[in-house]
């Protein structure tokens, strides 16, 4: 990860433009960024590219919004993830358009944590759009005690949902659309600091009437730094740590 200046722990670099030069400006600015996946046909290409990346590394992911189309494609998934150190984006999605499909989405999420629970050492990047509850439990039942890690992308759960997850060891990837929601700010103030990471999704979020960039997390940061009263690059330090940390718990296994 070289001398990583920001974190970027969940972002859509391939679906920018050009993903070369996605990958060449996290390198310039020095942001480590999780180029998570949609579908494991992306996988390759992510894969190689980030290989020869400094700061940047590819997740192979099956995004819950698309397993009603492709809930078939969890085979190639689980043929690619030996050779895979994160995972995502994966999850569950209940929210009104997604939840026709919530009973595939279950048995494909479920299968995705049985593999990374049999393989281990891998990091997942979970989304949980009006589902925490259920990913929870789902990460208690699988995860418990595995050498894996989590972390819960863009996490709109409860207070006390917040607090099972970091018992279960979870992190948390914080975006600046976030932090814009007083019930989000609420919760985000109390997380415990050695878990939180932050993120942009990109292109899915905005700044300045685009689509985020990795460099633009800093936006996350400094709003992350406002409400938790903490000096800016105290904090950038504090996420470089704990970005090490997730890493080394991993790999300790
Ligand atoms: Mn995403």
């Amino acid at each position: 990860m070289g001398q990583a200046r920001f974190v970027d722990f969940h972002c859509h670099l391939d679906l920018y433009p050009d993903l070369e030069e996605a990958i060449a400006a996290c390198d310039r600015a020095q942001v480590f960024t999780l180029a998570v996946t949609t579908t494991p046909r992306a996988w390759e290409r992510n894969h190689l590219l980030a290989s020869k990346s400094r700061y940047v590394r590819a997740a192979l992911g099956l995004h819950p919004q698309l397993v009603r189309e492709r809930a078939r494609e969890i085979t190639l998934w689980k043929e690619y993830l030996p050779t895979a150190r994160y995972v995502g984006e994966v999850g569950l999605d209940a929210g009104p358009r997604f939840i026709g499909s919530l009973d595939e989405q279950k048995r494909v999420f479920d299968l995705v944590l049985r593999e990374c629970a049999r393989a281990g050492g891998k990091i997942l990047s979970v989304h949980s759009v009006r589902s925490s509850k259920i990913v929870l439990d789902m990460i208690e039942k699988h995860l418990a005690g595995s050498s894996c890690r989590v972390v819960l992308h863009w996490f709109t759960g409860s207070g006390s949902e917040a607090r099972r997850a970091a018992d279960l060891g979870c992190y948390f990837s914080i975006n600046h659309e976030m932090l814009k929601k007083q019930r989000s700010k609420a919760i985000v103030a109390q997380l415990p600091v050695d878990r939180l990471l932050t993120e942009t999704d990109g292109p899915f979020t905005m700044t300045a009437q685009r689509p985020s960039r990795p460099d633009d997390v800093c936006r996350a940061l400094a709003a992350l730094a406002d409400l938790r009263g903490e000096h800016h690059d105290a904090l950038a330090r504090t996420l470089i740590c704990n970005l090490r940390r997730l890493l080394a718990q991993v790999d300790a296994a």
